[in-house]
């Protein structure tokens, strides 16, 4: 499932090609210009903090936000950083190589595809690397991709990393929602809240960067819900589109179904974790838009290819309902990523989600 795949990787690639195509200056990112205002205030200051947290929702482009922080850390380009606005140049060697995945000094630290977790082992083998000088810059530059999947004993490791900080590293964690971190390291790290961009900078971005024409940008736009990691991997993707429809339809008869048909349903999307959080995502961008539908407010809709469908189901259904829906799928998307088994979860979903047909 393209959905299921879907990462921050792909979207930084995408971004770094946009990028390197461009050669322009600067942090070329897409909305974000809080976060970016404050990191640039931070290098001005000369304050960096050992350890930062970007929070947000997944496909925003946290993960192109810390890599273009690296890059103004590691940056020698030769703007002085004390004067002109922070940023990187994007053509220095060093620029090139955090651009290119490639810079021994900037380590990137996400769970293995064949793991559940972040181990460890993972965190042991950053506090080796942390512990040793750097190589070519200044900094030491860990990158930790949805943190949040740390279990509790590499959890409780990399807090000795952030109680004793080598002068030079910088930890940048990821995660899609704050309070999915242990309390003490929320107390040792600066948090950055990353936001969802509106539709129009989405549809604007497609056009201008990725030469979309104005219907696709304006469905997509609308698809992505705030994120453009997901819009640009949409429009890359002929595909991604076809299987977001597929999965939508068959989640919107589930409440036309039976217990046991329910069930066979998450037999095939609860075995895999990412497979779930892909079907729970769009299930519950679903059940919000059958909120808004309820309340006369069609045209705010994410799913603007089935207006038609969301309005006569939610006459069925009814506002009321459908809030409820959405916080129940909310409350199983927290179940599955503190790594509650996704199939139990996803059967108590099926037995909460109303019959109607
Ligand atoms: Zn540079």
């Amino acid at each position: 499932m393209h959905i299921a795949i879907l990462c921050y990787f792909c979207y930084d690639v995408l971004m770094a090609t946009q990028q390197t195509q461009a050669q322009t200056p600067g942090w070329n990112i897409v909305g974000h210009e809080h976060a970016i205002d404050l990191l640039r205030r931070t290098l001005l200051a000369q304050q960096v903090r050992h350890a930062y947290l970007f929070a947000g929702p997944q496909h925003i482009g946290k993960g192109v936000l810390a890599r273009r922080f690296a890059q103004t850390l590691l940056c020698t380009g030769g703007a002085d950083p004390t004067i002109s606005p922070p940023e990187p140049c994007n053509t220095c060697l060093s620029c090139r190589k955090v651009l290119h995945g490639n810079h021994p000094d900037v380590h990137i630290i996400s769970r293995a595809s064949d793991k559940q977790v972040l181990t460890i082992e993972q965190v042991r083998e950053l506090q080796s690397d942390a512990s040793r000088r750097t190589i070519e810059g200044r900094r030491n530059i860990f990158i930790i991709e949805d943190a949040h999947e740390m279990n509790v004993q590499a959890a409780n490791c990399i807090l000795k990393t952030l109680e004793e900080p080598e002068q030079s590293v910088v930890l940048i964690l990821t995660v899609p929602d704050a309070g999915l971190l242990l309390p003490t390291i929320i107390s040792r790290v600066q948090t950055i809240s990353v936001q969802l961009l509106t539709a129009r900078q989405i549809k604007d971005a497609l056009i201008q960067r990725w030469e979309c024409d104005a219907s696709e940008a304006d469905l997509v736009s609308s698809l992505a819900a705030g994120r453009l990691g997901w819009a640009v991997q949409a429009v890359e993707d002929e595909d991604l589109l076809e299987e977001r429809k597929t999965l939508l339809d068959s989640l919107v008869k589930i409440p036309t179904l039976s217990t046991v048909q329910r069930f066979d349903i998450v037999q095939r999307i609860g075995s895999d974790g990412e497979r779930a959080r892909a079907a729970l995502e769009l299930w519950l961008l679903w059940w919000r838009d059958m909120a808004l539908a309820a309340n006369g407010c069609l045209d705010l809709t994410v799913n603007a290819d089935m207006r038609d469908l969301l309005k006569s189901q939610s006459a069925k259904v009814g506002s009321d309902e459908s809030a409820r829906m959405a916080r129940a799928i909310l409350q199983t998307q927290e179940s599955v990523e503190q790594n509650v088994n996704a199939r139990t979860a996803l059967e108590v979903l099926m037995l909460d989600t109303p019959n109607f047909k």
